[in-house]
């Protein structure tokens, strides 16, 4: 790090590698980084790393093979998903591959303080306020500073300034949760290890969830586009029996007696990755909407593209290469290969599940409640990489037959899914409306 004098007199610090957003994929990358020698700053908003936490903290077991998590932070693995749809009809799906409960704050610490003395630079506290182009460097103004980079990293979430400063912003929905603690042990309302999907059209960007963290606590939640803190009520008082006022207040004339501890939310990118390589800058995690669609989840998308983009930091420092086409073959293209056409898929599916009316919903609860679909469930349902269950069910001729009569009904979708599948989005425009109702 040196310390150089702009004409103005303002101090600027230039590093190898600047990284923007210290949280799950900006702390990943700086260890990884660290590692190998690379001693990464990092600029992060906030004052403590992992808080706010807005994660409900499920994840396929796959994270464990991709990062090293350790025991301490996982709570738990759900053997069952229960998939609520409008008529309180339910499926229950298991799979062999259970997903693990994480503990997202102390994950992201624990990245953070591996990556701190390894070498990374923190500077917690400092939010980006501006980014400019200078000739080959990129300068990042600070609230405290200056920072002067050949290779800017925008790991900054949903409404990255790294990618609006590369011309890229996305749409995106808010996903709020309450962590409850449920106090009546003989008549728990839900299970230790089974997460339930609630879809119904009133919260159709995505569906509202209730995942175990233990035995007795919960995350209740949901994602919407507008009205999120009103649906979230409906849902809390349509599955409770109570509303979130009332569990607040402790109401005890109500059977079941809920603590509300907490209440997080944050914004979910909606699409599927941008493009993510650009001269001396490269995007990462809920920055390049490297997010499933369907969930919303993108910790399994970021921990992949953390390790091309590593690579990739280390072969431009090398050669000192910095430009957009070296990064595009060093960084996006393996991230396209393993991940754009899964992506895809997810805003695909993503979409249609958006137009969904109750005739639909009445359709795949019977065929998702079939004992041989409930076998290809079990066998080949993967809630990261579906390619594979769907590919299975096409096979299907009530399945197909249904998705034409769909289609029929909703030919722009036939168009969306067309695009999608032949172009990478390069601003808000490439991507589609998902529908939205009112609570
Ligand atoms: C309610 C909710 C529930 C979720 N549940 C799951 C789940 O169960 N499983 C799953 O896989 N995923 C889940 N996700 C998604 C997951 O949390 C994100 O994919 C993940 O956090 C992305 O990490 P990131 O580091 O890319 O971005 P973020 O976690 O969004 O971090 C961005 C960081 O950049 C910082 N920052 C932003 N702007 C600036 C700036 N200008 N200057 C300095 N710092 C800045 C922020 O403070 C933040 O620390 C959920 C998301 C939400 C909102």
């Amino acid at each position: 790090m040196d310390l150089d004098l702009l004409g103005t007199g303002d101090a600027i610090t230039t590093s190898n590698v600047i990284i923007v957003g210290g949280s799950f994929s900006g702390n990943l990358l700086a260890w990884i980084l660290a590692t190998r020698g690379i001693h990464a700053h990092v600029l992060e908003e906030h004052k403590r790393v992992g808080l706010p936490m807005e994660c409900a903290g499920i994840v396929s077991s796959k994270i464990c093979k991709l990062i090293p998590i350790p025991r301490k932070f996982i709570h738990g693995r759900v053997s069952t998903a229960e998939i609520y749809v409008p008529g309180d009809m339910a499926i229950k799906v298991r799979t062999r591959d259970a997903p693990v409960v994480i503990d997202r704050t102390g994950l992201d610490d624990y990245y953070h303080e591996m990556a701190k003395r390894k070498g990374a630079v923190y500077h917690l506290g400092e939010r980006v306020n501006k980014i400019t182009r200078d000739g080959e460097y990129w300068l990042v103004e600070t609230s405290r500073g200056i920072y002067k980079t050949q290779m800017l990293v925008g790991c900054d979430g949903a409404k990255s300034i790294v990618a609006r400063s590369a011309g890229m912003n996305h749409d995106f929905i808010t996903g709020k949760q309450v962590l409850i603690h449920v106090k009546d042990d003989a008549d728990k309302p839900c299970s230790a290890n089974t997460c339930e999907l609630h879809f119904d059209p009133r919260w159709n960007e995505l569906f509202a969830w209730v995942i175990p963290r233990g035995s007795s606590y919960f995350r209740v939640g949901l994602c919407a586009k507008f009205y999120v803190a009103t649906k979230l009520n409906q849902f809390f008082s349509s599955r409770f029996g109570l509303t979130l006022e009332e569990a607040r207040r402790g109401d005890r004339q109500k059977k079941i007696s809920i603590d509300i501890l907490k209440t997080t939310g944050g914004l979910i990118p909606v699409g599927h990755m941008h493009q993510c390589a650009f001269a001396g800058m490269i995007l990462l995690g809920d920055a390049a909407c490297q997010v499933k669609a369907t969930t919303g989840g993108g910790l399994v998308m970021s921990s992949l593209a953390a390790t091309y983009a590593a690579r990739a930091i280390c072969k431009s420092l090398q050669q000192d290469k910095y430009s957009k086409k070296f990064l595009a073959r060093h960084y996006q293209k393996p991230c396209r290969r393993q991940l754009a056409l899964t992506l895809k898929m997810h805003y695909i599916l993503h979409l249609g599940l958006s137009y969904l009316e109750d005739s639909d919903y009445s359709f795949l609860s019977r065929f998702g409640t079939q004992a041989h679909v409930r076998k290809w469930l079990l066998s080949a349902a993967d809630m990261d990489f579906p390619l594979k269950f769907i590919l299975r069910v096409f096979l299907e001729p009530s399945f197909i037959s249904w998705v034409i009569r769909f289609l029929f009904r909703n030919p722009f979708l036939l168009v969306a899914s067309f695009k999608t599948l032949v172009t990478l989005p390069r601003s808000r425009k490439d991507i589609y409306p998902t529908k939205t109702n009112p609570p």
